[in-house]
């Protein structure tokens, strides 16, 4: 995890000014503000159902239908990051943390976050080639994490015993 990035208004309020925003206003609801203070307790990288089924365990009410239309609106108005790993999709917070890659382990799904000023460099100078304004990316590594590439090699070794 990295540490936060200061923001000058409250998940919940940039929420709430998002909905009035929109051409035709929506409400605020309880079961939405329940889930923006859910979420934004702490950093996570997480897809709907593993948001409901926490949800669900700590207490709270809310629907599936209602949490998949809100974690749209929630990336529409700049809340939360989407991320496209194969057949799943991830969220996590992007209001009020710093822009980040990920390395993400085939076996056991963890997720590791890094900041590279290399990266991040040659990305301007991509979009700078092709006069490109960049609006966001992601980059993700697929592979196998530390712990699992041990794991591996301990079966291996057992094996070959
Ligand atoms: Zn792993
Ligand atoms: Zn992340």
């Amino acid at each position: 995890m990295l540490p936060a990035v200061a923001v000058s208004q409250s998940p919940e309020e940039k929420f709430r000014e998002y909905l009035m925003s929109r051409p035709k206003q929506q409400r605020f609801t309880g079961q939405q503000r329940d889930m923006v203070r859910y979420i934004f307790q702490k950093h996570n990288h997480f897809d709907a159902d593993q948001l409901i089924d926490e949800m669900k365990k700590d207490g709270y009410d809310v629907s599936r239908a209602t949490v998949y239309r809100t974690l749209k609106k929630l990336v529409d108005a700049g809340l939360l990051r989407k991320l496209d790993i194969g057949p799943r999709k991830y969220f996590e917070h992007d209001y009020g943390y710093p822009q980040h890659e990920h390395l993400y382990c085939v076996i056991c799904h963890k997720m590791i976050e890094f900041q590279h000023p290399g990266l991040e460099g040659i990305m301007r100078n991509v979009c700078q080639q092709h006069n490109f304004l960049e609006q966001g990316h992601s980059f993700i590594i697929r592979g196998t994490c530390a712990e699992c590439n041990r794991a591996k090699m301990t079966k291996r070794r057992l094996d070959l015993v």
